[in-house]
């Protein structure tokens, strides 16, 4: 397991809370025991150098190689709140690097006012997950967005707006084009990220789609079979980790 500093600097870390208290009293930490501390986007051997109420500070010693997230962002329009918390933990183990939440025109109204410590919550499922994982990095939960401010703001990217009627060109298809994936490919660039669009329970409106065309996001496919929204979201995210991994 991998322990996420709260605070560090080149020579040295500290957590503290849940898993502080986890070193101290469920593994008996002490002074001189040996730990994988990932600081920022950096993984470390580090030593324990000292406990002090529920701190517990670490002295890194050799940075470990660290395995680099899947360079995909998820927007992913809010949906009821048990599925979007399964799919923010599922989609971590997977290997998102980052999850805008989007209001769509069609997210049911209650679920687009922001409830207080609902995005703190997916920041920490987040955390866990990727613990659990041993991710080297946590995902970036942004705070939720309007869909036009979301679609638009994606800079240079593969962008792909998950649609279920679309039925000409496949996830895995785009991919290949827009990345280069097969032999012999010219005009497209592999090192670009990938930004993947999921729509709420009730799918987009046709406005939304309009408007994604206008900024440079194509429809994909992932099958003739109407997936619920954390199941097409995971299923796309897993399909773009076979083919980038
Ligand atoms: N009404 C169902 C529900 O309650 O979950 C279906 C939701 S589906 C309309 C939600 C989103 O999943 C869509 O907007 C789309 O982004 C994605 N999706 C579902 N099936 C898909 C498919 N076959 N291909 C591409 N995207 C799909």
């Amino acid at each position: 397991r991998r322990w996420i500093a709260d605070t560090w600097d080149e020579a040295t870390a500290s957590l503290t809370g849940e898993q502080a208290s986890h070193l101290i009293r469920v593994l008996r930490a002490q002074a001189g025991m040996e730990f994988d501390i990932v600081a920022g986007d950096r993984v470390w051997h580090g030593i324990i150098a000292g406990i002090t109420g529920d701190q517990v500070r670490f002295n890194l010693v050799a940075e470990v190689e660290s395995d680099p997230a899947l360079p995909v962002t998820l927007l992913l329009s809010v949906f009821k709140f048990d599925r979007m918390e399964w799919t923010i933990e599922k989609a971590t183990e997977l290997g998102v690097e980052r999850i805008v939440p989007v209001i769509a025109r069609r997210t049911e109204k209650h679920l687009g006012q922001s409830a207080a410590g609902r995005v703190e919550r997916w920041r920490k499922i987040a955390h866990q997950a990727a613990q659990q994982s041993r991710r080297s990095d946590v995902p970036v939960i942004e705070d939720p967005l309007p869909l036009k401010t979301a679609a638009k703001r994606e800079g240079e990217a593969v962008k792909l707006l998950l649609a279920e009627q679309e039925r000409t060109t496949t996830l895995r298809r785009a991919l290949v084009e827009s990345l280069c994936l097969e032999e012999g490919m010219t005009g497209c660039d592999e090192l670009l990220p990938v930004r993947l669009a999921v729509g709420p329970e009730g799918g987009w409106t046709a406005e939304e789609e309009a408007l994604f065309d206008s900024e440079g996001w194509k429809a994909v496919s992932l099958g003739p079979r109407i997936l619920r929204a954390e199941t097409a979201a995971i299923t796309a995210l897993a399909v773009v980790a076979a083919m980038l991994e």
